[in-house]
């Protein structure tokens, strides 16, 4: 097998790894809805709040604990041997598909160790707390930092060129993303030449649009998936 092979990943190809959802039991984070604390406006009335939310997540990163698991791995691989274009397009903001050695990663909804400069505009890796002190390392503005994630009602990153490679791709696999969250849960649709294949642990809302479904922690399907990829001989 060859082309372009375009793999979309959600919070179920990270949950085998212990990160923790955006959500608790009860779809709150210490009492606040997620769109209190995940917003420019939240960012705007409550700095500290929205700087805490990001700060213990951005500390789980380092929690040796937390680390690829056989799924971020086993997609490494894929791109390492891949013998046509391969991308990665994720929705989660931990790192662990660069951890693993992925190489074409986009982060669609941003990453929790880089910081956008609201004064300069740049990007940069961050791996401690943010504060409405912290300092930028490139204009040396203070109090100008903010998580570079893709809030709600905001624009997700590269989606031109997400789309772009959407449209152009042979083979689609979506794995352990639910579905529900636009625009990503369209790309189903968009991949109309792929052959898409779906790995996620419960049924979806757009199941019934891929050729493939393939039940399962990503974990336990993604290995012999990639396998298949690779050794089409074993094609089952
Ligand atoms: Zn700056």
């Amino acid at each position: 097998m060859s082309g372009n092979l375009l793999v979309l990943t959600g919070a179920g190809i990270s949950a085998d790894s212990g990160v923790q959802t955006f959500r608790d039991a009860n779809g709150l984070w210490e009492n606040h809805r997620i769109e209190e604390v995940a917003s420019l406006e939240a960012f705007r009335s409550c700095p500290d709040l929205v700087h805490n939310f990001y700060n213990v997540r951005r500390r789980q990163l380092k929690d040796s604990n937390i680390k690829p698991n056989a799924a971020h791995l086993a997609l490494s691989e894929l791109e390492a041997a891949w013998p046509g274009n391969f991308h990665l397009i994720s929705q989660n903001v931990d790192d662990l598909h660069w951890q693993a050695g992925s190489k074409k990663v986009l982060n669609m909804h941003g990453q929790l160790n880089q910081v956008l400069c609201e004064a300069c505009n740049q990007s940069m890796f961050w791996s401690n707390d943010l504060s409405v002190t912290s300092v930028c390392k490139f204009c040396g503005h203070v109090g100008m930092l903010r998580p570079d994630i893709v809030w709600f009602g905001e624009s997700p990153h590269f989606l031109g060129l997400i789309e772009d490679l959407v449209r152009a791709a042979d083979i689609f696999i979506a794995v352990g993303t639910s579905g529900v969250v636009y625009p990503a849960a369209g790309f189903v649709h968009l991949a109309s030449q792929a052959l898409k294949i779906e790995v996620n642990l419960a049924p979806t809302e757009k199941s019934k649009y891929f050729d493939e479904v393939l039940r399962g922690s990503s974990t336990e399907v993604l290995p012999s998936l990639v396998d298949r990829l690779l050794n089409p001989v074993t094609l089952r």
